[in-house]
């Protein structure tokens, strides 16, 4: 399938079912902003809790955080943003086309989109540095003085509270504070639906190492992170990790690599594992002269921990999740759309269809969906034949549709639907909440019983 048509048709599922709607779409919508709707916000508030999981749950080296997202701007001077985070900016003379200098060819001419910016006759103004940061005013009066930057990144509020989480959770190196919240970037080339936007969401963890050990925890957080993605489903060898050239490094950077995904549209970058060094501390340490350093009371010394960071994008992770999933299948001679989405993503865990809308059948199904929805997100639908709700659930990733019929009235028994597999089997409605959880959970159930 060409890439422009998988995408097209995933933004197409993505409104039409209420996972994504175009921001702000009644008055004409704004360029690259997007709402998650019903089955989006589960979506994406599972992908969330599975880094969580994963990242903080799990482990006892690491710790998490929400920090402001207006903080002092002497946070973002200290951390360079003020001065370098910035892209180049070009404009075509002819066509009034605004692109990313360092990047024309992945952006076309918008009169003629055969064409890359420069290839067709218009002119390129020369480059000049734009910064990312969005500016506004704390407190009522527009003046420099009150000049505050929505947050780009969220790992900077990290930085800033290393001395507060150390000393109020008694951690020492090796240990990480992670995060997860919106950032915000003016860029200049948005697009290809959730993968680059103006405002989105990171899930970001700085990991403090003692200088020695960095080299050791850069392969450990690598291999962790590619792993988080293939066990949550995603296909092997359509991820990839990309060591960086010396030339793309940024200056504070002595290593890092990219875990990428085969979009529609390309490898394109999912989440940086960065070799950061004490660069951050540092500068925090000197701009506001406070050290944030580790008493070793080992060594008796006072030292500065090197940072490895794994920074991910929760809408790009989202995207991924969704790009992957998408699947069309001829059955019975039928096309089927079906979101293969792992169990612990897709937004609605088990649908409840009676059979039919009599003999007790909705009120038994609804009483079955109670008792589950305690645990999981599940749907009710009763209308349509049995093969048309299948497929409704199919398009939208559930993996289980439970469908009471005549026979439970006499066998206290369901019949469970596989999503992937299609096979039924029949489950006694006592068993069901146990048989479901084992499935979406798999082994985590059996430890909490
Ligand atoms: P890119 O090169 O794609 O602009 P980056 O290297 O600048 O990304 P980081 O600053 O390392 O990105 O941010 C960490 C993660 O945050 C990225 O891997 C990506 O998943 C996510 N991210 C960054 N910018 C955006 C954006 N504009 N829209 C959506 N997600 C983003």
């Amino acid at each position: 399938m060409p890439a422009e048509d998988t995408m097209a048709k995933l933004v197409s599922l993505s409104k039409r079912r209420g996972f994504v709607y175009p921001a702000s779409e009644i008055y004409g919508g704004l360029a690259s902003s997007w709402d998650y709707g019903p089955l989006g916000v589960e979506l994406k508030r599972n992908v969330k809790d599975a880094w969580w999981q994963a990242t903080v749950q799990e482990r006892d080296d690491v710790v998490g955080l929400d920090s402001a997202i207006l903080q002092s701007p002497e946070v973002w001077r200290a951390s360079g943003h003020v001065d370098n985070f910035t892209d180049p900016l070009i404009d075509c003379k002819k066509c009034k086309g605004r692109f990313r200098a360092d990047d024309l060819q992945n952006q076309y001419c918008p009169e003629k989109p055969s064409k890359h910016p420069g290839e067709c006759e218009g002119e390129l103004t020369e480059a000049r540095q734009f910064n990312l940061m969005f500016k506004t005013f704390v407190g009522p009066v527009e003046e420099d003085a009150s000049v505050a930057y929505l947050r780009p990144e969220t790992a900077q509020g990290i930085f800033i509270n290393f001395s507060n989480v150390l000393t109020s959770s008694r951690r020492k190196p090796p240990f990480g504070i992670a995060q997860i919240g919106k950032s915000f970037r003016n860029e200049i080339t948005p697009g290809n639906f959730l993968f680059r936007t103006r405002e989105f969401e990171q899930m970001e963890m700085e990991f403090f190492v003692p200088p020695d050990d960095w080299e050791r925890w850069y392969q450990e957080w690598q291999k962790t992170r590619f792993e988080w993605y293939v066990d949550l489903g995603v296909r092997r060898d359509r991820l990839r990790l990309r060591e960086h050239g010396a030339d793309e490094l940024a200056h504070y950077s002595r290593a890092c690599s990219d875990v990428e995904y085969e979009f529609p549209f390309g490898w394109s970058e999912l989440e940086g594992i960065a070799f950061r060094t004490d660069y951050d501390l540092l500068q925090h340490t000197e701009r506001s002269g406070k050290p944030l350093k580790f008493f070793d009371p080992q060594s008796k010394e006072h030292y500065t921990p090197y940072v490895i960071e794994p920074a991910a994008g929760c809408d790009r992770a989202t995207l991924a999740f969704l790009c992957d999933a998408y699947t069309e299948e001829q059955v019975e001679g039928e096309e089927r759309v079906v979101l293969k989405l792992h169990p612990r993503l897709a937004p609605i865990k088990a649908a409840f269809l009676p059979l039919v809308k009599k003999e007790g059948m909705p009120e038994r199904a609804r009483k079955l969906q109670q008792a589950v929805s305690r645990r999981f997100p599940t749907f009710f639908d009763a209308a349509a034949a049995i093969g048309r709700r299948y497929r409704r659930q199919d398009e939208v990733g559930t993996p289980y549709c439970v469908t009471i019929d005549g026979q439970t009235a006499e066998d206290q028994a369901v019949t469970v639907r596989d999503r992937d597999s299609m096979t039924q089997e029949r489950v006694a409605e006592d068993q069901l909440l146990s048989f479901l959880d084992e499935r979406i959970h798999g082994s985590l159930t059996s430890a909490d019983g």
